[in-house]
C-alpha cells in the first residue's frame, strides 16, 4: 500500500515544526495528498504569506503534510513589509535555497520601475490583486477596497466600469498571477451575478490570457465564482490555487481537489513557473 514516494514525507513529518498536523486538518484525505504529491496536475498554493507566525520552514513542512507545493511571498509597496531594495534582498536571501517557490505580492502600480531588476529577476513569480484602487477617480489616491469606511460608491454600474479598467491595468503589469479575481467590495458583494456580467468577465479573462497571467482559485474567499472559472477555462486561461493566510494555522484546501474534478483541470490548465525547486 505504501509507495516509495510516501516514505520521505513521513521522515519530514517526524522532524517538522508541524509534526502534529495531519492532512485532515487541511480538509484533505490521504488519497488526495498522495494524488497531489504525484503531481499529475501541479497543485501549488502560490499565496502563502510569511506573516502571523508563518515561516518558510513551516511552509516546507506543510508541503509534506498536504502534498500541495507552496509559493511563499511577502507584500511589496508603500506601507507594506517590503518597501526598499535592501528589504527585498533580505527577504530573497532568507528564503534562498529552500524547496519552495518565492514570490512577491505587489500592491503599488509602479513596482516594476522602483526595484532593481537583478533582485526582481530572482523571483519565481509575482502576484497582484485588484483590491487597492484609486477612489473616487482614476487620479485619486488608492484605497484598500476591503476597508469600507474609507470610501463610498454612489453608482455601482459606473464604478464597475472603472473597476474593470483597473483590473486591465493590473493585468497589463509583468505579473504572473491575479489573486482573488472578481473581488467585489463589501458594499457590492451581494450583487456579484448582476455586476459581473459575462461581458465584463470576458474583458478581464481576455486580458489575463493575452498577458500570460494566471487566475487564482482562492481556497478561502470562494473567489472567483463558478461561472468565471468555466468561462476562463473555455477562453484558455491558466489557473493557480491560493490560500492567502494571515497566520500559520491550517487552512481548508478542499477547494483544490474540488476544482480539479469539477472543472476537469489538467496539467495544461495550471500555471507553473517550471520544475519545483529542490527537485
Ligand atoms: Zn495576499
Amino acid at each position: 500500500m505504501i509507495s516509495i514516494r510516501v516514505l520521505p514525507i513521513c521522515v519530514v513529518l517526524l522532524t517538522s515544526p508541524l509534526a502534529a498536523e495531519k492532512a485532515e486538518d487541511y480538509g484533505l484525505d490521504e488519497a488526495q495528498v498522495k494524488r497531489f504529491a504525484e503531481a499529475r496536475v501541479p497543485v501549488i498554493d502560490f499565496h502563502v504569506h510569511l506573516r502571523g507566525g508563518m515561516t518558510v520552514e513551516k511552509a516546507v513542512a506543510r508541503q509534506a503534510v498536504t502534498g500541495i507545493k507552496i509559493g511563499v511571498l511577502r507584500n511589496l509597496g508603500k506601507g507594506w513589509p517590503i518597501e526598499t531594495d535592501g528589504q527585498l534582498r533580505e527577504f530573497l536571501d532568507s528564503v534562498a535555497g529552500r524547496p519552495v517557490f518565492v514570490g512577491l505580492q505587489v500592491n503599488d502600480r509602479d513596482w516594476m520601475d522602483k526595484h532593481a531588476s537583478d533582485l526582481l529577476a530572482r523571483l519565481d513569480f509575482v502576484l497582484a490583486d485588484t483590491m487597492i484602487m484609486p477612489m473616487p477617480r482614476d487620479d485619486s489616491e488608492p484605497v484598500k477596497l476591503w476597508l469600507a469606511e474609507g470610501y463610498t460608491i454612489d453608482d455601482a454600474e459606473a464604478w464597475m466600469e472603472r473597476y474593470v479598467r483597473h483590473n486591465l491595468r493590473v493585468l497589463s503589469e509583468p505579473i504572473d498571477i491575479l489573486a482573488n479575481p472578481t473581488y467585489l467590495p463589501p458594499a457590492l458583494e451581494d450583487r456579484y451575478d448582476d455586476l459581473w456580467t459575462d461581458t465584463r468577465m470576458r474583458r478581464v479573462i481576455a486580458a489575463a490570457v493575452a498577458g500570460g497571467v494566471a487566475l487564482e482559485i482562492n481556497v478561502r474567499s470562494g473567489l472567483p465564482h463558478d461561472r468565471f472559472i468555466r468561462l476562463a477555462k473555455r477562453m484558455g486561461a491558466k489557473f493557480t490555487f491560493g490560500s492567502n493566510n494571515f497566520d500559520d494555522r491550517p487552512i481548508n484546501m478542499a477547494r483544490c481537489a474540488e476544482a480539479i474534478d469539477r472543472y476537469r483541470l489538467g496539467k495544461d490548465d495550471m500555471y507553473s513557473p517550471g520544475a519545483p525547486p529542490g527537485e
